[in-house]
């Protein structure tokens, strides 16, 4: 080989092996549910973000037919062009009544996936403060909201995970005449809720905005599943909301929900949600029952059954050597530590048939590998033992 790029990449690519950081995609060959077949082998999952078993619902997937039906397969063009259907509309409108409780003059604002949104949404409120603006964000942070501030080239102070002391004295140091904080509403890799009641407030008391990306809480939090600003109960027009479509809803895409003049100024200036063509009409078509279902009391008996298979889990032993995150959410996490032994363990679960992804860094910090556990309202509480029986052998080893 004598291209020199190339030879490197090469290089690298066996390092990523040969530290057990090297990542394999496996091929699902069913509709996203529980008991699946992988590669050919019959696998029981527990490792999806479809908490609430939506993204197989016959209702949900009958939706998306008529959706094709009446709006075709593509939306054809950009939202500001000629891309925004009836569709999209539609769900807006859903989606900001669902949220109207929490935001004062609320709108919606749907985009196709959840990374954009971040995106879209954090490169318009720079926009809007042009060189005076400062982002604060949490270490444990989603990747997407990370990219999402670098894009905007505004400075950025990351204050330590959850811990309000150190936000509170960075907030006060930070001469910006725009301040952002940004938090996940429930952390991805480790289950834990944000203490958004104290953020408010700090935000409030600092004049700052408050942005929750709520990708795991939507759905799944609230009584009715408006998320965490329900299972809070928070009211501000300082709160900027952005919940995905992908996860517990079982279909695709994302919103941002915020104040109507926060949306427009997206809609007018929001390079990543105006750059890019409008999603398929059928997903919005299909999003509308799923939402109708998460709200209904259908919706109400799936997030309750979710939550004993949680409390099953959770009340279950793990072994020793492992530490189990503390986690009150469908996100249960093992953490591990080295990558190896991840990966081992991972694999002794397959050879049990039970399907668990194996966390690594970059993801997680280095030598918190772990195995990330989600529950689902498409499990029984047989499934759960199943997996309980199948960790003991594993923590003996
Ligand atoms: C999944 C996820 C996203 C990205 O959403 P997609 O719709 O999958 O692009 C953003 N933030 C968090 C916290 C997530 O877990």
């Amino acid at each position: 080989m004598s291209f020199a790029p190339l030879a490197q990449l090469t290089l690298h690519l066996r390092e990523l092996e040969e530290t057990g950081l090297r990542r394999f995609r496996r091929t699902t060959e069913t509709p996203c549910q529980p008991h699946t077949v992988v590669d050919g082998e019959k696998l029981l999952a527990f490792n999806s973000n479809d908490y609430l078993g939506l993204a197989a619902h016959p209702l949900v997937v009958e939706a998306l037919r008529e959706g094709a039906s009446l709006y075709g397969a593509g939306s054809g063009a950009s939202h500001l062009i000629s891309g925004h259907s009836q569709a999209h509309e539609r769900l807006e409108e859903m989606l900001a009544m669902m949220i109207s409780p929490f935001i004062p003059s609320v709108r919606a604002l749907s985009l196709s996936t959840g990374y954009m949104a971040n995106l879209a949404v954090l490169s318009a409120l720079s926009g809007m403060a042009k060189d005076d603006i400062t982002f604060f964000s949490d270490e444990l942070n989603h990747a997407s909201l990370i990219d999402g501030i670098r894009l905007t080239r505004a400075p950025y102070k990351v204050y330590r995970h959850a811990d309000m002391e150190h936000l509170s004295q960075t907030l006060a140091a930070c001469a910006s005449a725009a301040k952002v904080v940004v938090t996940d509403g429930v952390f991805s890799m480790d289950g834990d809720i944000a203490p958004l009641p104290v953020l408010l407030k700090l935000c409030e008391q600092h004049g700052a905005w408050l942005l929750v990306d709520d990708a795991h809480g939507f759905g799944v939090l609230g009584n009715r599943g408006a998320g965490v600003l329900e299972h809070f109960n928070l009211r501000s027009e300082q709160l900027i909301y952005m919940g995905t479509l992908g996860k517990a809803a079982g279909v695709s895409g994302a919103f941002i929900a915020a104040h109507e003049h926060v949306i427009e100024w997206m809609v007018q200036r929001s390079r990543p949600y105006i750059y890019t063509t409008a999603s398929a009409p059928a997903l919005a078509h299909a999003l509308l029952t799923s939402l109708r279902i998460l709200r209904s009391d259908e919706g109400c008996r799936r997030r309750s059954h979710l939550h004993s298979l949680i409390h099953q889990l959770s009340s279950a032993p793990v072994p020793n050597a492992w530490k189990r995150m503390v986690s009150t959410t469908a996100i249960q996490p093992i953490v591990i530590g080295s990558n190896q032994a991840v990966l081992q363990a991972s694999h002794d679960l397959i050879s049990q048939g039970i399907w668990i992804s194996a966390i690594r860094s970059p993801t997680v910090p280095v030598n918190t590998a772990r195995l990330r556990i989600t529950l689902s309202a498409a499990h029984t509480s047989t499934d759960v033992d199943r997996l309980v029986q199948a960790l003991a052998p594993v923590v003996l080893a």
